[in-house]
């Protein structure tokens, strides 16, 4: 899979896809008797960024850990590059590892954390003494930690331990890295910040990564595509643009871009919202109980004289148009949000607020609805 250009990098430098291509077969895990994966299958192509994403218990460390070989599995199979790893060690499968818990050893310098996977090698595989110390200091130099190689993980913030976590992963220069929510213990900036700078290294490395978080943000952002799991099986894999413009599933219209969920009726190919007409409803879709998804990008304030005319252009024109009234106003990281009550309707509605035509709390204001995302 060709890798995509990231902020700063030189495209033309970035190397040949590397690793190995894996295969999840119908793969089934049970804890006690509960199933914690019914029969998943994934393809990861070899020098693809593959983000498993789902809440917490879906089942996404324990794919990771059965992929490694740190968990046995109950049926199914995987494989590398075709090869099944049914008889392969955790070690003879070449699988480099980053945990959320920066797992360093705090009595050895960053030099020696990153050096010691090559270190501990059988005599016969292991690089000299020269080569282990060209790779090191490369390795520090990519992951932008050059010269601090003498330093202690105690000497380094929780970002820079990561750093070096993910040097010491690349040192053995696995087949396939696996980074489980390697950035959850940190603060929201800095999480930001290594998101963008671990897509950089991905694209100069070119090795297949899979990469497991709860943040549909950090996912989106990071994989070239985006598995996402929910109560152990996998409901959608596309890439990012594919699974936000069309959640196959209600569960995954819930999960990504911050929907509100809305029960509505469909009738004669139309949506009713309580007493308002929200929308035609997708072509073939079954009559009855429905559940409608509004996501804030999906509404716009309009303006108080409404619905605009016959003869306005056809993809501005709204799919409904809902009165409301604004009951708070939140500011966020985008910006102001209103939140508007819907007349008749129990669930409020989330709104980006124009900057140029600010709105106050508790003022009637007209919401176009620009989208249509139903399920059963
Ligand atoms: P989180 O985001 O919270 O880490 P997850 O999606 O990674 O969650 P898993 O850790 O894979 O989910 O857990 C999947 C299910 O398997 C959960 O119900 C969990 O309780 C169960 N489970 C995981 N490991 C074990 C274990 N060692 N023993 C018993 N049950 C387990």
């Amino acid at each position: 899979m060709p890798s995509r250009p990231a902020g700063g990098i030189d495209v033309t430098e970035a190397a040949r896809p590397r690793g190995a291509a894996i295969t999840v077969r119908d793969v089934v895990k049970a804890f006690d008797a509960r199933a914690a994966l019914h029969g998943v299958s994934l393809d990861v192509a070899r020098g693809e960024l593959l983000a498993l994403l789902g809440p917490s218990g879906s089942g996404k460390t324990t794919l990771l850990r059965v992929i490694a070989g740190l968990e046995s599995h109950d049926g199914g199979n995987v494989a590398f590059d075709g090869q099944s790893t049914d008889a392969l060690s955790v070690q003879e499968r070449g699988v480099g590892f980053v945990f959320q818990h920066y797992a360093l050893f705090r009595h050895m310098t960053i030099f020696d954390n990153v050096a010691y996977g090559l270190r501990v090698r059988p005599r016969r595989s292991r690089p000299t003494g020269d080569e282990i110390r060209r790779r090191v200091l490369s390795l520090l130099d990519l992951v932008q930690l050059g010269g601090l190689e003498t330093r202690y993980p105690a000497q380094l913030s929780g970002g820079q331990r990561q750093r070096v976590a993910l040097a010491r992963a690349l040192a053995i220069e696995p087949r396939v890295l696996l980074l489980d929510e390697p950035f959850g213990a940190l603060d929201a900036r800095v999480r930001k910040d290594l998101r963008r700078w671990l897509r950089e290294i991905h694209v100069k490395t070119g090795q297949t990564t899979i990469f497991v978080t709860h943040d549909q943000d950090e996912a989106m952002e990071l994989a070239d595509r985006v598995a996402i799991l929910n109560a152990g099986r996998i409901e959608q894999v596309g890439r990012p643009a594919e699974i936000y413009a069309a959640p196959k599933t209600g569960f995954i219209a819930s999960f990504v871009g911050d929907p509100t969920a809305l029960d509505v009726t469909v009738e004669a190919c139309r949506v009713r919202l309580g007493i308002h007409d929200a929308g035609t409803a997708p072509e073939g879709f079954p009559e009855g109980s429905a559940r409608l998804f509004v996501r804030p990008s999906d509404v716009t304030l309009l303006p108080l004289a409404g619905m605009p005319d016959a003869g306005s252009d056809a993809r501005t024109k709204p799919e409904a148009v809902l009165p409301g009234r604004v009951v708070d106003l939140i500011w966020g990281s985008r910006g102001m949000r209103a939140i508007v009550a819907v007349d008749g309707v129990s669930q409020p509605l989330e709104v980006e607020a124009p900057k140029d035509a600010p709105v106050a709390l508790g003022e009637t204001v007209l919401l176009g609805l620009s989208r249509v995302t139903l399920f059963r």
